[in-house]
């Protein structure tokens, strides 16, 4: 299900130069209507409901709706997010509301390791991937001598 901006909710971050939503999402999809300042999805059959700007909108105004093809029209997912934990508000379209409350990370915004601290690969054309092998917890040699990730 893609992500869609409640324009009640959206203050379009309050005019940054960029806005939270267009900061974290991987396949920059979100705009903001500088003219209205709020933000919408562009191209929602695109997003892949990776809920990052879900997560990081700081007025909660990013739902998760689904296509109106397949699912009824007025149900939605919305976040509350706190420092620890994500409050999911699941609306179904009879009223009926169901909540469910996760634990998330709590890297501060901008300081992800997006390697995850494990060494650098060297060759870009190896079979193995990025963190492989410190992140499997084997040597490459031993990966070698079992014919690589494809054997069987
Ligand atoms: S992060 Fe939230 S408040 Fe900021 S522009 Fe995007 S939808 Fe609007
Ligand atoms: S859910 Fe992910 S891919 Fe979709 S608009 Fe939000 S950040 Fe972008």
């Amino acid at each position: 299900m893609p992500s869609f901006v409640n324009p009640e909710k959206c203050d379009g971050c309050k005019a940054l130069d960029k806005t939270a939503c267009q900061y974290i999402c991987p396949n920059d999809l979100m705009v903001l209507d500088k003219g209205k300042m709020k933000a919408f999805n562009q191209e929602p059959e695109m997003c892949w409901e990776c809920y990052s700007c879900v997560k990081i909108c700081p007025t909660q105004a990013i739902e998760i709706r689904g296509y109106a093809d397949f699912v009824p029209m007025g149900a939605t997912v919305s976040p509350m997010r706190s420092t620890d934990s994500i409050m999911w508000t699941v609306k179904f379209r009879n009223g009926t509301l169901k909540r469910f409350k996760f634990p998330i990370r709590t890297t501060p915004e901008g300081k992800a390791v997006p390697d995850g601290g494990f060494p650098v690969a060297g060759d870009i054309k190896d079979e193995l991937l990025f963190t492989e092998p410190a992140s499997i917890g084997t040597s490459f040699f031993s990966l070698k001598q079992e014919g690589g990730r494809h054997s069987v």
